[in-house]
Parts: C-alpha cells; structure tokens; sequence
C-alpha cells in the first residue's frame, strides 16, 4: 500500500527512490530552499500579503519579488525581466505584440510546440528555417530563409525564435551569429533559453537578442508553471506595455497592470520557489563543464556498448542527449519476454529511470545534477545491463 496525499492521490518519491534521467525534469528539480519556500507560500495569493502601490508583482517587497526581478535581468545581461507561467507564455506575449494576423514569423526546424502554437495564437504564419544534415541551424540557412520568405509573402518576418540548446539533439546552435542575420533585416529575435537559462551561462546581450525566455520548472529548480522573459530596454514599452482601456459605464481603468501579463503571473509559491532556487542556480551556471564532462563520461561508457550511436553533436556539450541503440538493445527487445520494455524495466531494477518506457530504438537522456557517484551508476547500469544481454562491452 503506498501513501496517499489525499483521496486517490499517491505521494511521489520518484527522485528519492530513483536517479532520473529524464531530460525535461532535470534541471527542474527543487533545491531543499524552494521545498521549504513552496510549503511556506502554498496558499493562493500568498505574495500579496504586502502589495501596495503600485500593486504589480514585480513592485513587491516583502517577500523581496521587485529585486528578484531585477537579479534576473541582470543574470541574463538585458534591461527588464517579469516572471512568466513557463516559457511558452513568455513566447506568447512577445508573439502577441510583434505578430500580426497574416505576419510571417521564423522558427527553426528544431523550435518546441509551444513556439508553433504561441505564433498561432497571434495569427502569424510559421516558416521554419531549415537544418544542415548534421542537425544544426546555420545563419545562412537564417539569411536564405528570410529572402524566401519576402520574396514570397512580400512582407518581413514579424519575429525569429532561436534555440541556443534545441530539445531533440541537445546541440548548441550559433544563435549570436544568426541573430546578426536577423537584425540585417530589422527582424526582432527572441533568444528561447528553455534548456540553457540555469543550466549554463547566458547573456542576451553578448547575443545581441532582444527577448530571453527562461523556464522555471525545466531549468531553474522552480515549481510549475514558472519562467520568466526579458528584454532590451528598447522594447519594455511595447511586450510591458500598460492597460489604456477605460469602462464605459463607470469610466474604471487599470494603467499599472500590464496587458501581456493579464497583471500579475506568479502569485504564490512559483515565484517565491523560483526566488528560493535562485541562489544556487546563478552559482550552479558557472561550473557548467563539470555537467557537460559527466555528461561525456556517460556517453563515452554507453558507447563502448558495441553498436550503440549518439545521434547528438559529439563530444556532448550540453547534458541532454538522444542515442540511437537500434543496433543493440533493438534485436534484444525483439526477443525478450518484455520486448521494448526491458531496458526501462532492468533501468529501474538499478534505480535509475527517465527513458522513454518501451523505446530501444531512439531515446534521450539528460545528466544534468547528478554527483560523479550517480554518473558512475547509471554507466554501470546501462553495462551491465548490455552484458547480460549478451552484448559486446569494450570495457
Ligand atoms: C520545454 C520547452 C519549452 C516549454 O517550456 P515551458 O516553460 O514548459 O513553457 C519551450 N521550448 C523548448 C525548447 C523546450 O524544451
């Protein structure tokens, strides 16, 4: 019998039971101060004990969310910054204020849903930008892109989403070059940090981006749905612009709250967990390349596994990376009782889990946060599990 929140509800011990490799919930994981800050604001509007005027949530004192907001502009060198439930609303107010019905907006081939589906919310057509063989954007492939798109709709793009990290290949994209070719044209760029803003170090402004998105819950130790967006001073006014619409009958209006943000967004323990974290995830950024060696040692042990293959840029320089084992844990799950689910199943025989149940063929992982102890494990693991199998190790 497992215990129970409430009614059906279990309790959940996953990261205590197991090592977790999956890559969206990696670098998401609370630190013990955001627990500990989650329980003290669970109740709803739990921020708002001290509002006063303006009353916005990034004027708030006590707890300190006004120079949170500042701390984080700072840490992704731009000028303004507000709090966001996750990062697809941060996308949709920029789409939402630069994107016409009918405007063409560039994406890349390796944009998330929540790019695709913000545009659509504001009308704008998506054009993707295409990706080299060896999975990455270019900005030739930006510059070309957007003579295509003027040549056939006439019109400029209202906006380019770039990825410095993508979610399927976990590569690293010269996002600062291709921003350059954007800003040839005068096209806004937003800078989608949703696997790099609290995992490694980010400047807007060495980019030369004017949006960074951040999310919360995937990369900042935050409770959901957190993130936050910031931009160059240039455009505050128009993604923060103010409420300007008055009553007609009792002539009311609201010209401190922002229209993007419907007022206020994190009102409770999202913004003060994401505050909570904060501290550890502006020290944790800087040693990036202890994440990224552990990464590779991992990536080296599954390797030695014969046929296995990283479909990821190699050497790893991002903690997420998609492997494909069609070659050797494949023809085993053909054959085994649990078919596809015997990699998963002899994972978390080991403690570890966060692959895709039943894939053997192409799958992804992410190590971000583990100690060397557990990256040492989870190599184990997946050898051993190889041996038993009967595969080649070249140990
Ligand atoms: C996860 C992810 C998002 C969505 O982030 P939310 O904070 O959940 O809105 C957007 N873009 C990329 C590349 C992602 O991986």
């Amino acid at each position: 019998m497992s215990l129970r929140c409430a009614g059906d509800i279990d309790t959940r011990s996953l990261e205590e039971m197991f090592i977790n490799l999956d890559p969206i919930q990696a670098g998401g994981r609370l630190t013990s101060e955001a627990m500990k800050a989650v329980i003290a604001y669970a109740d709803g509007y739990s921020v708002c004990d001290n509002c006063q005027k303006p009353a916005r949530l990034d004027a708030i004192s006590k707890p300190p969310l006004a120079t949170f907001h500042k701390d984080l502009a700072a840490f992704v060198e731009m000028d303004e910054a507000r709090l966001m439930p996750g990062a697809r609303r941060g996308f949709q107010a920029v789409a939402s204020s630069f994107v016409n019905p009918g405007d063409p907006v560039l994406v890349t081939s390796y944009c998330h849903y929540t790019t695709f589906v913000a545009v659509e919310v504001a009308g704008g057509v998506v054009y993707e930008i295409a990706a080299s063989p060896d999975h990455y954007s270019t900005p030739d492939m930006v510059a070309e892109r957007i003579e295509e798109v003027i040549a056939k709709t006439k019109r400029t793009p209202a906006l380019l989403f770039l990825e410095e990290v993508d979610y399927q290949y976990g590569n690293v994209h010269p996002v600062k070059e291709m921003a350059a070719v954007a800003h040839q044209y005068d096209i806004p760029v937003l800078y989608n940090g949703a696997y790099t803003v609290g995992i490694k170090e980010v400047s807007g402004a060495d980019f030369g981006v004017d949006f960074v998105v951040g999310s919360g819950h995937k990369s900042m130790a935050a409770p959901a749905p957190s993130g936050f967006l910031a931009t160059r001073a240039e455009y505050a006014d128009v993604v923060f612009r103010t409420s300007k619409v008055h009553g007609d009958l009792t002539g009311r209006n609201f010209p401190v709250k922002e229209v993007e943000l419907l007022g206020c967004t994190l009102m409770g323990n999202t913004s003060v967990g994401m505050m909570a974290s904060f501290p550890h995830v502006k020290e944790r950024v800087k040693h990036f390349d202890k994440e990224v060696a552990r990464a590779n040692k991992i990536i080296d042990a599954l390797l030695s596994i014969e046929g296995m293959e990283v479909v990821s840029e190699y050497p790893r320089k991002h903690t997420l990376t998609r492997m494909n084992s069609e070659k050797c844990f494949d023809p085993i799950a053909k054959k085994h009782k649990k078919r596809g689910f015997f990699l998963i199943s002899a994972l978390r025989e080991r403690h570890v889990t966060g692959i895709i149940p039943g894939s053997t063929k192409v799958w992804k992982m992410n190590s971000f946060g583990l100690t060397d102890r557990q990256a040492d494990w989870v190599a184990d693991a997946f050898l051993e599990i190889a041996e038993a199998e009967g595969l080649h190790v070249n140990r």
